[in-house]
């Protein structure tokens, strides 16, 4: 470009807003000045206000980073870098979760194996460890770079990783404090078990959003003969068929009324209640009811269990205990559902198994860690327990026990990692005892700050439940279950600390050891009870419970008294089961208090693609950061994704919003930036010597300055104050607003003109306005650094330390804002209030005239009460350039000569506005040369000339002769206007030799020069 000024090209601000270019320089700026290490280094300043403590939420190493991950993350990076600028020190330090089952399906998937069986048989427990540390370093490199894409300014050097011996042990401490408590038992329990992950899952994970899935199963009705008759039944109903195998007793609901029903020749016992509508479903229309009886009455009754000739055992088991295949009162049985006779299976229910408990009836769960059948189960020996349905169906119907089989579709939970059905098993697993300690738990809970109520109650109503913690895993890659028991006496040994385990071992430890599977289990200790030998079990812990160590694990002694409970913790509000669930069941057994790690947890919403869909792989609408960053502005992002909604709202990304209004606001405030700096420099402004006190101290102050001036303290108070409440989308608005209404719509527009000169006389009056400028932008740049830290940091560096040098080194190490309460003034917000109101109704006036804002008018009659008059007047002169009139009236009632086609008018609340529509040929005139002038301004932008650059000339060509003869008494006006030393005018083109560009005026096409 020709016109290219030099001195533009020596400014550092490029001319334009170019985001991604910003911000790898900054990137660059970071890493070179070891910003990163300065701030760490503010753990030791004596000038810190204080300590905030923090623990990072650490995600798991088994997946790509995607646009949901980047929402959590800017949150917390905004809390950091505000309250760093507020002087406290936070430890920022990253974490990542590393063990557990998604890593090793992630690990199985590539080693293409299909199950754990698989992978030990095929590759060793070395060799699949050794895969399981890879696989989490190959993420690993994908989240460092999207930290880096984003500017999020967590401490990498400091992480903790999960699967570290340092870590481990501090979290085997965590379960020794259990163990002391009594709060750590191992037990049979009917677990959620997943038989595509081979473990079982907590009940936590069970409840997980999205797991419940419509599933088909088998509809079977079935009947057990009553013993001892000839053809009366219990009439059963269930969707799990091959829990027909571990039945041990039918359940009825003693209060209820059951009765006898006779189908042809038999005769089936149901609850009433039920008849028709299962007789409507099994098609029977020739049956009658011929007795009734309570629930109570029937407990105890015998009846033949119809498999016992295929599964012996069942035989064996009837001969243990006198309930077992018997009728048993239970008041959870639902006589709104199926035939009110329920068929208990402890093996496989959870109420089932309570109910055998109970009653001391044996447990009879045949399972292998595959879920097929064991010897016991007879014929059933080697079968997936889902597999078994349609046989023990078949097997049924050979014994005259079968009713009718259906599918049904209905909503079953599934495994929320593989999507298996779930089956529910009684196994051996550990458990915490958080039953016992929910008290504690829920005092502790309820101390918590969670900003919104919604995400509150769903939190505390989970943990209300209070049902022990499974964590007890049958897997490899994770902390090892530290508890050595006893081959001939069965004593337990809960082994707290690595020295402790490595003293105590009986034999030799291997160079290479460490504290996981299959080292660890190579160590076996001498029982102190009997001297024999004792030996690991064979469980790693649910991974749940490593993140949930991390307030102990993640720090030493000291730094936990320091930094713990922290201040601040945020995640996605399907952690209220996860880690908010485990860090505080964790901290309350480790210190024994009624006491949370955190004192405020903000549950953030998930985020949606722009349709309103869950983000997923198979829909193929997963937007992940790295991707998104390559091509999009971090600080766009950061300033949609905060700006789209508030933090716990479901979040709709949408690709095409990105870049509108985020890029507005930041281009608007780079751009103002740039117009203060340049006209800055060309008059040599010194913020030392004109500081924002100097200003206030010389008493000349416009009612412009003081308005603008009072706003932002206004503003810097509320955006702090939203920004404590997490309202982060509202505090971003008062930002958003302050930028585009009050400073650059109304503010420069009313002081341009007095920068356009370079007269000695008005030298105080422009450094008052830089001054102003300056603190008001420096201001709302510091405000800004939490959610857009590039363009903070380079605006910063280029404008605010070049002219203050000592400034510290790096945004994030500025203070601040607070209110300057000296620069408050109630009042003159008050007046302008009452000003701009007048201003948008006088527009809505010109709208019903169809006559355009830039148009000057001849006048504006304000009526209005007495005391808005009063405020207006002591305004009036920017009331007469805002609204584009000539003169300004103001009058309580309407003037008698108001009225007629002259006039038009709008009103609202109390204040009604006209203002003359007629135009004379010189307000015609001034309108062309207005109209001109903002060509002429846009094209000067476009060629980049400088703001304080004055223009050799201009040069119109081609306007029609009856706007030519308007607008020629305005020319030198208008020359000023540009800041051009003349203006001219040509009828055609042809007379001067020009690079003419295109242009239009009122829909005509006119050309235009300058140079
Ligand atoms: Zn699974
Ligand atoms: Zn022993």
């Amino acid at each position: 470009m020709t016109a290219q000024n030099e001195a533009d090209q020596n400014q550092s601000l490029p001319p334009n807003y170019t985001p991604l270019e910003l911000e790898k320089e900054i990137r660059a700026f970071w890493i070179q000045n070891q910003i990163r290490e300065k701030l760490e280094a503010l753990q030791n300043s004596p000038k810190i206000k204080g300590n905030l403590g923090y623990v990072e939420g650490p995600p798991t190493l088994n997946g790509i980073p995607h646009i949901g991950h980047a929402r959590g993350r800017i949150i917390k990076d905004i809390r950091y870098r505000w309250k760093t600028m507020e002087g406290y020190y936070m430890p920022f330090w990253a974490g990542w979760d590393c063990q557990g089952l998604p890593v090793e399906l992630e690990v199985e998937k590539l080693l293409g194996v299909r199950n754990k069986r698989e992978s030990i048989e095929k590759y060793g427990m070395e060799r699949f460890i050794e895969e399981c540390k890879k696989a989490i370093m190959r993420y690993h490199a994908m989240w460092l770079e999207a930290d880096s894409r984003l500017g999020i300014a967590i401490n990498q050097d400091k992480a903790y990783w999960t699967y570290k011996d340092s870590y481990i042990e501090r979290e085997w401490q965590i379960l020794k404090r259990a163990w002391e408590q009594n709060l750590l038992e191992e037990g049979h329990y009917v677990v959620a078990y997943c038989p595509g992950c081979q473990t079982s899952l907590s009940s936590a994970e069970v409840g997980y959003e999205g797991s419940y899935k419509e599933v088909e199963d088998p509809s079977l009705y079935f009947k057990f003969k009553v013993t001892g008759t000839k053809n009366e039944y219990f009439l059963v109903w269930t969707t799990m068929p091959f829990t027909v195998i571990t039945d041990t007793m039918l359940a009825v609901q003693p209060n209820a009324e059951y009765v006898k029903v006779k189908v042809g020749e038999e005769t089936w016992i149901m609850v009433r209640e039920r008849v028709q509508p299962v007789m409507a479903e099994l098609e029977i229309t020739n049956y009658k009811i011929t007795d009734s009886m309570t629930g109570k009455s029937l407990e105890g009754s015998a009846y033949d269990y119809p498999l016992k000739d295929i599964i012996p055992k069942q035989a064996e088991i009837e001969t243990k205990h006198p309930l077992v295949h018997h009728v048993v009162g239970e008041d959870f049985v639902d006589v709104n559902t199926a035939t009110g006779v329920v068929h208990l299976s402890p093996g496989n229910g959870e109420d089932d198994f309570w109910a055998a408990n109970r009653k001391g009836v044996p447990i009879f769960a045949p399972y292998d860690d595959e879920v097929k059948f064991t010897n016991d189960a007879g014929t059933f020996t080697g079968i997936f327990a889902r597999d078994a349905d349609m046989i023990v169906v078949e097997e049924l119907r050979n014994r005259n026990a079968f009713v009718k089989v259906k599918k049904v579709r209905h909503e079953y939970p599934t495994c929320w990692r593989s999507h298996h059905k779930l089956v529910w098993l009684a196994r051996k697993e550990y458990f915490l005892r958080t039953d016992k300690i929910n008290k504690k738990v829920l005092e502790a809970a309820e101390k918590v700050e969670y900003y919104y109520e919604e995400p509150k109650n769903r939190f505390l109503g989970f943990l209300k439940e209070g049902k022990p913690w499974c964590i007890s895993r049958e897997r490899i890659w994770g902390t090892p279950l530290p508890m050595w028991t006893c081959e001939k006496c069965g004593n337990k040994h809960l082994v707290g600390s690595k020295k402790e385990l490595l003293d105590n071992a009986q034999e030799p430890i291997p160079d290479d050891f460490e504290l996981h599977k299959p080292w660890v289990d190579r160590v076996t200790l001498k029982c102190e009870k009997c001297g024999g030998t004792m030996r690991r079990e064979d469980f790693v812990l649910d991974t749940w419970h490593n993140s949930g160590a991390s307030p102990h694990a993640r720090f030493t002694d000291e730094e936990q008294t320091k930094y713990v409970p922290t201040t601040f913790l945020t995640e996605g509000i399907d952690q209220t089961r996860g880690w908010a669930n485990s860090l505080l069941l964790e901290w309350v057994i480790y210190t024994g208090k009624a006491e949370a790690p955190y004192k405020a947890f903000l549950f953030q919403g998930l985020t949606q693609d722009a349709k309103g869909r869950k983000m997923s792989k198979s829909l193929g609408n997963v937007v992940q950061t790295n991707e998104l960053l390559v091509k999009n502005s971090a600080d766009l992002c950061r300033f949609y994704m905060t700006r789209k909604c508030s933090p716990v709202d479901f979040m709709s990304f949408d690709m095409q919003e990105l870049t509108r209004r985020s890029y507005q606001v930041l281009s608007t405030l780079y751009h103002l930036s740039r117009f203060f700096i340049q006209n800055a420099t060309f008059d040599e402004f010194k913020p030392s010597k004109y500081s924002i006190d100097w200003a206030l101290g010389t008493n000349k102050l416009q009612p412009a300055d003081i308005w603008m001036l009072s706003v932002l303290q206004n503003r810097i108070e509320d955006y702090t104050t939203k920004l404590e409440h997490c309202e982060f989308n509202a505090a971003l608005a008062v930002l958003d607003d302050f930028v585009i209404e009050t400073l650059s719509r109304l503010y420069v527009p009313m002081i341009r003109k007095e920068l356009w000169t370079d007269d000695p006389e008005t030298f105080e009056r422009r450094q008052t306005i830089y001054a102003l400028l300056h603190h008001a932008l420096k201001t709302i740049t510091l405000l800004f650094n939490p959610i857009t830290p590039f363009l903070s940091e380079a605006l910063y560096q280029k404008i605010y330390r070049q002219l203050e040098p000592d400034l510290p080194e790096t945004v994030n190490l500025a203070t601040w804002p607070t209110p300057n309460t000296k620069a408050r003034n109630k009042k003159i917000e008050e007046q302008f209030e009452a000003l701009l109101k007048v201003v948008s109704i006088s527009f809505a006036a010109r709208q019903q005239g169809k006559l355009k804002r830039r148009w000057p008018l001849a006048k504006v009659i304000v009526v209005a009460p007495d005391n808005t008059l009063q405020a207006l007047k002591n305004l009036d002169a920017l009331l007469i350039e805002q609204t584009n009139v000539k003169s300004a009236e103001y009058a309580t009632a309407v003037p008698d000569y108001v009225g007629g086609e002259n006039w038009v008018s709008s009103q609202e609340d109390d204040i009604t506005v006209f203002i003359s529509g007629q135009r004379d040929d010189k307000l015609l005139g001034e309108g062309i040369m207005r109209d001109l002038a903002r060509r002429v301004q846009a094209l000067r932008k476009e060629m980049g000339f400088v703001p304080t650059e004055t223009l050799e000339s201009a040069h119109i060509a081609e306007l029609d002769a009856e706007s030519t003869g308007l607008l020629e008494p305005y020319l030198e006006e208008m020359a000023g206007l540009v800041r051009a030393r003349k203006v001219y005018l040509h009828a055609n083109r042809s007379e001067v030799e020009a690079n003419w560009n295109e242009s239009e005026l009122d829909g005509k096409k006119i050309l235009i020069n300058i140079h």
